[in-house]
């Protein structure tokens, strides 16, 4: 038998490079989004619509904070086409926002 081909990659093989290959090409995506000019415009009208956190002022006691957050309700990797649709948008506080984030990725 010849010396024996190890089965195993060695740490830092190709599986975790691919991994954050993927990881850096999607976060350049969204930054790419989050930078044009069509996302800053409906941002923008979006925040003059609803300037209040929406999760806030459905709560109850009911809080009136100041949305410094537009959240995609259906995310943008999920829904690349919804990005720009107004209905698809919901004004948080910060708060709320990673709130939501954290529940969604539990
Ligand atoms: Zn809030
Ligand atoms: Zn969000």
């Amino acid at each position: 038998m010849p010396s024996k081909i190890p089965y195993h990659k060695p740490p830092g093989a190709s599986a975790s490079r691919h991994r954050d290959y993927d990881r850096t090409r999607r976060d350049g995506e969204s930054k790419a989004f989050y930078n044009s000019k069509a996302w800053r415009s409906v941002r923008a009208m979006k925040l003059r619509r609803s300037p209040l956190c929406e999760l806030c002022s459905q709560a109850k006691p009911r809080r009136l904070t100041p949305g410094t957050h537009v959240h995609h309700v259906v995310e943008l990797r999920d829904a690349p086409d919804l990005g720009l649709v107004v209905e698809n948008l919901q004004t948080l506080c910060h708060g709320c926002h990673s709130r939501l984030h954290a529940s969604r990725r539990a």
